[in-house]
């Protein structure tokens, strides 16, 4: 018996048997552009199937050359290319896994001028104007993507995914707003489910009975014109029938206004589009989007939303969540945090895919894990992440070590980053530290200063310095005013701004605060609060689901907040790509005021004086909350190097600027590594 008996129960569909229901999603990762491709993507899925997940899907991978997403995105049109393929699928069945190639032809997403689609019109978030595909084109299309079945199948593949959600191809020819034909492959609905539907019969003649085919259908579209809950049920009808052995459920276009995967959404808010589409077919139903705990998965399989959970990110993070899970150790899971900071956020600017809490996502093949040349005893100075992170792995490659926090509790800046609505997931990364510290036997002194004589002693072979960093005090008149009070003094609850505040720096810190004190927390952990902001039809009976334009009846806050920069450029530039534009949209709603180019004169009891473009100004104001970035605390460092020892700086101690818990964390851990 063991505690999810659903999720760990194999699935056999055909002659193929799933070990589990954990299914590690597509997720663009741009691996192939990195050094030594083929033995990173293999080594990359290699390591998700040895942790024991049920079924992988790989990154898409276009039937043809107008499909790709990029102009250096990977087509798979040819035997020749079989090889790295096979070296994937090898790997993987050698685990114990089965991996499946997901095909996705980009249509109007791709950024590159062969894009095509069903229609004239560009996507909201792509200028490349596409070009409508004659009928004869789309039977070309039809044929590319059954080619490309075949391939999967020569190259060891266990099936496909056929990608027809999330606004491409296939998804833009089932859309009334996409989809400006007349002919056979447009229309009326009938003959808008023509693509999906011939291009599964075409894989199913070219792959043979015995292979699998998945098919990603939108579960809820979040644009105007989408389809709705029963047209989604009647296509999904009409899919099983063309010959799918499983649907898998997308959630939202990429040019849909609704977040649909950022931690500020609640988890589970989308099971009920799965469900829609469970309750249609008799086939194998994959739920996905911010599921990311095996107690949520194994939820959603008992109580019959579906058969099968997608976690792409979660397996980003924890490569081994499937075999931790089976074990009983979930609470020894490095939890996907929903940040997308180091994943999406990076593909969005063109940089590949790893991970916040596990910068080896990606880099497996520069991690491998060598025992020590000899167990060191060694010293961290600092329970923030950069010290966590260095603790864990440094414990795990066998060292012993001493973890020296002056406050009553781990986590730093992770404790500040966690009060603010829509990051409660960062509770999940101290939990992971903190559970994995004590069972590595790592002695963690709270309340305990490290000392420089202490750590100078021969008792240690190496020191950490992750001593972290402290709110920077702008040199501004009256900063010393009662009514001044740091991002810290805020986040840990010490002081209570007032209800006008004036918040001194607009990068992440101040953004938080802003959102700190005007954002609702249950907007974040209650999916009918997230479902009421976003106007989300989870009736499904509204067209593309959606009920008005979301956010629009969100009242304001009562507490006025304005923020400011000194620079003139668009506050929030430094916000991440995937989540900047969620919290600004729901910082505009709640009313805060941004303001650029200010250049700061005093702060008096009147409140913030300053001038902006050259007028001189007051912001009325109860209190200042400066965000004005920080700066390293290195008197540690300082004193152990008087007294002679080479102590090892890292995280916000060793560069304070434009740190985050990304390069804190992959900092730490390469340096346990190398140590
Ligand atoms: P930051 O992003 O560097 O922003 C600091 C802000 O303070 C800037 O707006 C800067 O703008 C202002 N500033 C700097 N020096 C100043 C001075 N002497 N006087 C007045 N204003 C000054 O730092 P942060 O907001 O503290 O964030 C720290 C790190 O955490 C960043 O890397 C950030 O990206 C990361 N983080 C990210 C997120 C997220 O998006 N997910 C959330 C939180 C934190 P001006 O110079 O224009 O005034
Ligand atoms: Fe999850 Fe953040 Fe890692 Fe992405 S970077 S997989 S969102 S924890």
């Amino acid at each position: 018996m063991t505690s999810y008996p659903h999720l760990l129960a194999p699935l056999t569909i055909g002659s193929r048997t799933l070990r589990n229901r954990i299914v590690m999603g597509a997720m663009h990762t741009r691996l192939e552009t990195l050094d030594n491709p083929a033995v990173r993507i293999t080594e990359f899925y290699a390591a998700r199937a040895r942790g024991e997940a049920g079924l992988i899907l790989t990154n898409g991978y276009s039937p043809n050359i107008e499909g790709r997403l990029e102009e250096d995105s990977e087509v798979f049109d040819d035997s020749a290319d079989l090889g790295p393929h096979r070296a994937v699928t090898d790997a993987v069945h050698q685990a114990g896994g089965l991996i499946v190639l997901q095909i996705l032809h980009a249509g109007r997403y791709a950024k590159h001028p062969y894009a095509v689609g069903p229609g004239k019109d560009r996507a909201r978030i792509n200028p490349v104007v596409p070009r409508m595909l004659p009928a004869d084109d789309v039977w070309g299309t039809i044929a590319a993507f059954a080619r490309t079945t075949e391939l999967a199948r020569q190259a060891g593949y266990d099936g496909v995914e056929i990608m027809g959600s999330e606004g491409y191809l296939v998804n833009e020819f089932t859309a009334e707003l996409t989809n400006e034909r007349d002919d056979e492959f447009g229309g009326d609905f009938e003959r808008r489910c023509r693509l999906p539907v011939e291009i599964l019969k075409a894989a199913r003649d070219r792959a043979g009975e015995d292979f699998l085919l998945i098919y990603r259908i939108s579960a809820i579209d979040l644009v105007d014109l989408g389809a709705t809950g029963a047209e989604v049920a009647e296509l999904a009808r009409r899919v099983e029938a063309a010959g799918a052995d499983i649907l898998n459920t997308g959630i939202g276009w990429h040019e849909s206004t609704v977040p649909t995967i950022a931690a500020s959404i609640p988890r589970g808010a989308w099971t009920f589009a799965a469900r829609n589409v469970k309750e249609a077919v008799s086939i194998p139903v994959i739920t996905s989007n911010r599921i990311n705990t095996p107690e949520l998965a194994e939820e959603l399989l008992a109580d019959g939303t579906a058969d099968l959970v997608s976690m792409a990110r979660p397996l980003l993070a924890d490569p081994d969540f499937a075999a931790k899970a089976r074990a009983g150790r979930s609470e020894e899971i490095n939890t996907c945090i929903g940040c997308n900071q180091a994943c999406l956020d990076r593909i969005f600017t063109d940089r590949t895919a790893s991970c916040m809490v596990n910068p080896r996502a990606g880099h497996e093949i520069e991690f491998t894990r060598r025992q020590p040349g000899a167990r060191k005893r060694i010293a961290v100075a600092g329970g923030g992440p950069a010290g966590l992170a260095f603790a864990v792995n440094a414990a795990e490659l066998g060292h012993q070590v001493t973890l020296y926090e002056s406050s009553g509790a781990l986590g730093g800046q992770l404790n500040l980053a966690r009060v603010v609505p829509g990051k409660s997931e960062f509770n999940e990364l101290l939990r992971y530290f903190t559970v994995r510290l004590g069972l590595l036997g790592v002695d963690v002194r709270l309340g305990t200063p490290a000392d420089a004589s202490a750590l100078a002693c021969p008792e240690f072979d190496e020191v950490v310095v992750a001593t972290g960093v402290t709110p920077r005090i702008p040199a501004i008149d009256g900063v010393d005013h009662p009514m001044v009070m740091t991002y810290a003094d805020v986040l840990t609850g010490r002081r209570v701004p007032g209800p006008r505040v004036a918040i001194i720096g607009a990068g992440g810190i101040g953004f938080d605060v802003a959102e700190y004190l005007l954002g609702d927390p249950e907007e974040s952990t209650d999916p009918k609060a997230f479902h009421r902001a976003w106007s989300i039809d989870a009736t499904l009976t509204t067209r593309g689901g959606l009920t008005g334009t979301p956010r629009a009846d969100v009242p304001a806050s009562s507490r006025h907040v304005t923020l400011l920069q000194r620079r003139t450029s668009r506050p929030g530039a430094s916000l991440g790509k995937s989540t900047g534009w969620i919290l600004k949209a729901r910082l505009r709603q709640a009313g805060l005021r941004t303001i650029s180019g200010a250049a700061y004169a005093r702060i008096t009891d009147r409140g913030l004086h300053y001038t902006a473009d050259g007028q001189p100004a007051l912001l009325e104001v109860d209190t200042v909350v400066l965000c004005a970035g920080q700066e390293s605390k290195r008197s540690l460092h300082d004193e152990l190097r008087q007294l002679g020892v080479t102590a090892r700086l890292i995280g916000g101690a060793d560069v304070a600027v434009e740190l985050d818990a990304v390069r804190a964390i992959d900092q730490a851990t390469r340096l346990a590594v190398a140590i």
